[in-house]
């Protein structure tokens, strides 16, 4: 089915949704090199917006090269820090000024709500590219007092300097499309480096408005390049010679994979994977506020949200009042389109990702669970699944085991601080975790022994653009954001002179 031009979409976006949707290759917007395009779809109706230029493994090679070429030009390596800063800033400031306009796209391709699409995905991702515009202006090295010990009386002078990696290859998910891509590009390009990104098949659209901005703010041709496609063009990006690095965000099964293509050339390779978040409910805790959280924490972007907080540990003594409470709140979500301004919770963003949660919803039940809320589909079209809170589960059951990326939270009692860490820390994944509780001693000691890469207290998804995000143990490879972004994107040169 065509899709009908929504009305909810302004001006704006119906006129982007009316052009053709090539990609962006050397600072030109060009066709797949055969032609091929593919459908991207309403999530919360199933029909078809548009369609996107098809790129696969050719245009990956015209992709690099055209990376390799800027790259190697130097225009953007070596310009004057104060102008990739400059033009990194315009991208945030264009981002803010076109919020509207990527937060519908965003809204329509993924199914998220308008309201949050523009207040955390657009807003968010212009913050990114002002943060790292900032540190343009900020890569040093440092002078090292060499002793040279069979040197004898000579003198040095030694230095080291940190220098762009070369062409990244950036793959992306579909939970977060224009806020991925801020994340990717935003560290790579303040610290001089190139890039091919390959968004997400599944919502390939903000990140083709991102590319217009890029050109707008003036980023040098060939600096960023933009291929949609599948699998397959990522798939190419990982085992291609002539990328120096590359940067995932998606599953942990497609992690390893790239882990493996990488190998070719050896390519430096960062990865942001799957996890199970724990999130710790301590009797002590402020209960409203722990309700409220807890249910924010799983149910945050439909559960499609690496950091969900779906093993939920409540102790004892509160377990079935909080529970109950955590269900109720869950139930009154408003389910609809995300261009529905009413709307909490959208659709699931495809029609595999729906079967995947049905079956999850379908394992729960049959491993022993029970439903407090939920269990099963909203309405009958789209790809709509209810808020579902899972009781008298066991830590071997698949809802509490595997990562589900819905609406579904597995409740479990925890006695004790130490039986709360370890069964927190029972998990292939070590993402995020959250801890409520009143005891600030015990928040800390709890915080220290948690295997997970962020830990929010009295909040959860507490992200900020300074704080570094990544996982333990399967989860990833790497911290994106804050400073630490910018040792994924630099690699260092000791220079020394004798003098
Ligand atoms: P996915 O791994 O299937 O796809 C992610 C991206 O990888 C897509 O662009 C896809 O086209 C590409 N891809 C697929 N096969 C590939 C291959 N063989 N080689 C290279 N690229 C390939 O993940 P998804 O289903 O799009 O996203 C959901 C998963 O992502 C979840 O498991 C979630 O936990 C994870 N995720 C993690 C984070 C994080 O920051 N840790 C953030 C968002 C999502």
């Amino acid at each position: 089915a065509t899709t009908q031009v929504d009305e909810r979409l302004g001006a704006a976006a119906r006129d982007f949704l009316g052009r053709p949707h090539q990609l962006f290759i050397d600072g030109q917007w060009v066709d797949a090199a055969d032609g091929r395009t593919f459908g991207t779809f309403d999530p919360a109706t199933g029909a078809e917006i548009t369609q996107v230029a098809h790129g696969g493994p050719e245009d990956i090679n015209r992709a690099v090269a055209a990376a390799r070429r800027a790259f190697d030009d130097g225009a953007w390596a070596t310009m004057k820090p104060n102008q990739r800063e400059q033009i990194l800033w315009r991208i945030g400031d264009l981002l803010d000024a076109k919020a509207e306009l990527f937060g519908q796209i965003e809204a329509l391709d993924n199914g998220k709500s308008v309201a949050i699409a523009t207040a955390v995905d657009v807003a968010w991702a212009a913050d990114v590219f002002r943060y790292y515009a900032g540190w343009s202006t900020k890569i040093e090295g440092s002078t090292v007092n060499v002793s040279m010990p069979f040197a004898g009386d000579k003198q040095f002078h030694a230095y080291t300097q940190r220098v762009p990696v070369g062409v990244c290859g950036q793959i992306i998910p579909w939970n977060f499309p224009l806020l991925m891509a801020a994340w990717k590009l935003a560290p790579a390009l303040a610290t001089g480096n190139t890039l091919v990104l390959k968004p997400a098949e599944q919502t390939p659209l903000t990140a083709l408005l991102l590319g217009e901005v890029i050109a707008e703010a003036g980023v040098p041709d060939g600096v960023v390049n933009i291929v949609t496609g599948f699998g397959d063009a990522g798939a190419a990006i990982s085992a291609h010679d002539d990328v120096d690095k590359v940067a995932f965000t998606g599953s942990t099964e497609v992690g390893k994979l790239i882990v493996d293509a990488a190998k070719g050339n050896l390519k430096k390779v960062s990865l942001e994977l799957g996890g199970k978040s724990a999130n710790i409910v301590f009797a002590d805790c402020d209960f409203d506020a722990a309700v409220a959280g807890s249910v924010a924490a799983w149910m945050f972007n439909h559960g499609q949200a690496c950091t969900a907080g779906t093993r939920l540990y409540v102790e004892d003594s509160i377990y079935e009042k909080f529970t109950q409470a955590v269900a109720d709140a869950a139930a009154q979500a408003t389910i609809g389109h995300g261009l529905d301004p009413a709307t909490e919770l959208g659709p699931l963003v495809d029609q595999d990702q729906f079967d995947k949660v049905s079956y999850y919803l379908r394992a729960g039940i049959e491993d022993g669970g029970r439903a407090l809320t939920g269990g099963g589909r909203h309405g009958d079209t789209g790809y709509f699944v209810q808020p579902t809170v899972f009781v008298d589960v066991e830590p071997d059951h698949r809802v509490v085991t595997d990562e589900i990326f819905g609406p579904v939270v597995s409740a479990l009692r925890f006695t004790d601080v130490d039986d709360a860490v370890r069964q927190a820390n029972d998990s292939i994944y070590g993402l995020a975790a959250g801890v409520w509780t009143q005891d600030i001693s015990k928040a800390h000691k709890v915080a220290s022994r948690l295997h997970a890469g962020s830990v929010w207290v009295n909040q959860y998804n507490g992200f900020d653009t300074a704080m570094p995000f990544g996982g333990f143990k399967q989860s990833g490879w790497g911290r994106e954001l804050g400073q630490g972004a910018l040792d994924l994107y630099t690699q260092t040169r000791s220079v020394n002179i004798q003098l």
